[in-house]
């Protein structure tokens, strides 16, 4: 039965060096029906992050005005700065059948849960406590301070995975991933997505079978 359907909007939240940005970089190169979503930011780009690529990368004033212009999904102040979805291109890709990414902090997640229909709430645990902290150590962008504001934010942070619908352990990116492409498979299969286009798709069998 062929139909076509509109795009998952997929929101995927967790802490700091649980491996998110990982696992998104994962599902992209593997499945071209994945498409991640570019935030707005006002934090400054980080080495090797590129406008446009990593972030749109604003200056405060210009993010203030696009809240009051309504153009985010949802947007945070997240350790100082703000971060948004750009509310335009994501439902252009929704609308052309792509599946999308958010890889968005928790309050934009439950913003997105009360503003979207539909949408998929994916947390990423680590493995461990200890394998956080480590995580968060190596990636060694940080200043000792936010690297502690971080970790204490993560130890908060994991109380809000009773707000989605899939927890994944990320023990290792590969299984992570598997974890996840299976979730779109089986959402993608969800009777209140699919209805419509079934009992759609057998009025017009039924049609072409006495009238053609
Ligand atoms: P980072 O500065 O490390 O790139 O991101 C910091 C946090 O902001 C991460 O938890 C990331 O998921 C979150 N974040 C990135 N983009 C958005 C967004 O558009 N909206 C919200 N609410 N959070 C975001």
């Amino acid at each position: 039965m062929h139909m076509r359907n509109k795009g998952i909007l997929m929101v995927i939240s967790g802490p700091s060096g649980a491996g998110k940005g990982t696992i998104c970089k994962a599902l992209l190169e593997k499945n071209e029906d994945i498409f991640l979503s570019v935030s707005a930011t006002t934090r400054n780009p980080r080495d090797g992050e590129v406008d446009g690529v990593n972030y749109h990368f604003l200056k405060k004033e210009d993010f203030l005005s696009r809240i009051d212009a309504g153009d985010f999904l949802e947007y945070a102040e997240v350790y100082g700065n703000y971060y948004g979805t750009p509310k335009s291109s994501v439902e252009k890709m929704l609308n052309e059948g792509k599946n999308v990414i958010l890889e968005i902090d928790i309050q934009g997640a439950l913003e997105v849960k009360e503003k979207f229909e539909g949408g998929v709430f994916i947390f990423i645990l680590p493995p461990s406590m200890e394998e956080l902290k480590q995580r968060i150590i190596k990636r060694g962008s940080e200043t000792p301070e936010s690297l502690m504001t971080r970790f204490k934010s993560a130890y908060q942070e994991i109380n809000y995975v009773s707000k989605y619908n899939y927890a994944v352990v990320n023990d290792t990116v590969e299984e992570a991933t598997e974890k996840i492409e299976a979730i779109i498979m089986a959402e993608r299969c969800r009777v209140d997505r699919i209805k419509e286009n079934i009992l759609d798709s057998k009025e017009g069998f039924i049609h072409e079978q006495l009238y053609d």
